[in-house]
């Protein structure tokens, strides 16, 4: 496989936060990277381009797209709830179901998943990322967390009111005490996670209303209290400073899910990298986070569909933490709504907050990377250069005027290997079958 150059007429280059325009870019299959980005003269290229290069004159193109909150085993809750799905679908299934959604979010336009737990399967997602660089199945980079670490009782699934003998899936792993927790931060990392999740908050009165568990945000008890799941921190500030700490000393960012402020800013304190969700955040909130360079992953797709009666409340957040400086990543949540929908989550920022569409793409870009780890993860991808990554998409229509023009991703290239052209999936399903006499 020899490099090859792809001709593009308008280009985003998130690093400089612009269009460009005539731009070529030569990249490598074999090392994966960009060798090099030239700008051409207007009118140097002829109608038709080399052999072997590839044309998207015409086309938008920028560096494959960064979902910085996925979850590959899950699919969308409005096809099953959550726990439906951990106790109701075997590990075939799921495994399953997971090499699709890879296949899906790849062919529309997502080129890296951070995984943000593998909900019940263990350490599978560090297998499955194993198996796309083998090169077994196609699909983004992922970069996974295993288990989420929470405290005992609290993302666990309970089963006060079971029949008895029901053996329900082990969800995150539950940890007490600093010494504990240091110790399931090794063990994360000897698992094969990449990044390291913990909940500070979560619902721990979930059994006292039955059986609202089976969707969590559904009220189906007689006369509940107006809260009856409320959010309730987890750990103990020493408990959150111990896991970063920890994760610090192994070289592996952290990620947090914070539902209350209080959760948000213990674990903003004990040095989190990301702060994920935050429903409940306040000037406060989004200030110790600019101060202590904390990445925010708003997770808007998701609330949407499951925080309705707050999700105005939940735009305005959102817009006040890009106005107060905060650092942004893209992620919707995917799985709990379809994977291949990961776009919604750009609309909602541009459409929904009114951050500047330049700003969305290079968080869903640079800022990606950034949510990964940065220079942590080992690999640049998310802006075009020599040695980064040669991540390519491209959309037939201009997301400047057409706020849905990331729903029809028609190219895409990872690691200099292209996956869909045309709008048409390309070497998904190589013929790897070989005779050999002996
Ligand atoms: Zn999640």
């Amino acid at each position: 496989m020899a490099p090859y150059t792809v001709h593009m007429s308008t280009l985003f280059d998130p690093k400089k936060k612009q269009w460009v325009e005539d731009v070529s870019i030569t990249v490598d299959p074999v090392s994966g990277n960009i060798v090099s980005v030239q700008q051409r003269a207007p009118g140097s290229l002829g109608e038709t381009v080399p052999a072997g290069d590839i044309d998207l004159r015409g086309k938008i193109v920028m560096p494959g797209l960064v979902d910085a909150h996925a979850h590959i085993f899950l699919h969308s809750y409005d096809e099953r709830p959550s726990l439906s799905q951990k106790r109701d679908e075997s590990n075939a299934e799921r495994i399953i179901r997971a090499s699709q959604h890879c296949r899906t979010a790849l062919l529309a336009g997502y080129t890296t998943y951070r995984d943000l737990s593998s909900e019940s399967m263990g350490e599978a997602d560090a297998q499955v990322r194993d198996c796309i660089n083998r090169g077994l199945i196609p699909g983004p980079r992922l970069f996974v967390a295993t288990r989420a670490l929470a405290s005992t009782g609290s993302y666990e699934l309970r089963s006060e009111n079971h029949a008895g003998g029901v053996c329900y899936p082990r969800g995150g792993e539950a940890v007490d005490g600093p010494d504990e927790a240091r110790k399931a931060v090794r063990r994360r990392l000897a698992a094969g996670a990449d990044v390291i999740k913990f909940f500070a908050d979560y619902r721990r009165r979930i059994m006292r209303y039955p059986p609202a568990q089976q969707h969590p945000y559904i009220v189906s008890a007689t006369h509940p209290p107006a809260d009856p799941n409320p959010d309730i921190v987890v750990f103990a500030q020493e408990e959150m400073d111990a896991i970063v700490r920890e994760a610090k000393l192994g070289r592996a960012p952290v990620a947090c899910h914070a539902g209350t402020i209080e959760g948000a800013k213990m674990a903003v304190a004990a040095g989190v990298l990301t702060i994920e969700h935050a429903y409940f955040a306040d000037e406060e909130l989004f200030q110790m986070m600019v101060e202590r360079k904390c990445l925010f992953v708003p997770t808007l797709a998701v609330c949407e569909r499951l925080h309705k009666k707050r999700f105005p409340e939940i735009l305005a957040q959102t817009k006040l933490a890009y106005s107060l400086g905060v650092r942004l990543a893209v992620g919707g949540d995917t799985g709990t709504y379809p994977h291949g929908q990961n776009a919604r989550e750009i609309e909602l920022m541009v459409e929904g907050c009114g951050i500047p569409l330049e700003d969305v793409l290079e968080a869903c870009t640079v800022g990606g990377w950034e949510a990964c780890g940065g220079d942590l993860c080992g690999v640049p991808f998310g802006w075009l250069a020599p040695g980064v990554r040669a991540d390519l998409i491209a959309l037939p229509t201009d997301p400047r005027k057409d706020p849905r023009a990331f729903r029809t991703v028609d190219f895409v290239m990872k690691d200099g290997v292209v996956w869909k052209q045309d709008g048409k999936g390309v070497n998904l399903h190589k013929d790897q079958h070989t005779w050999i006499d002996c």
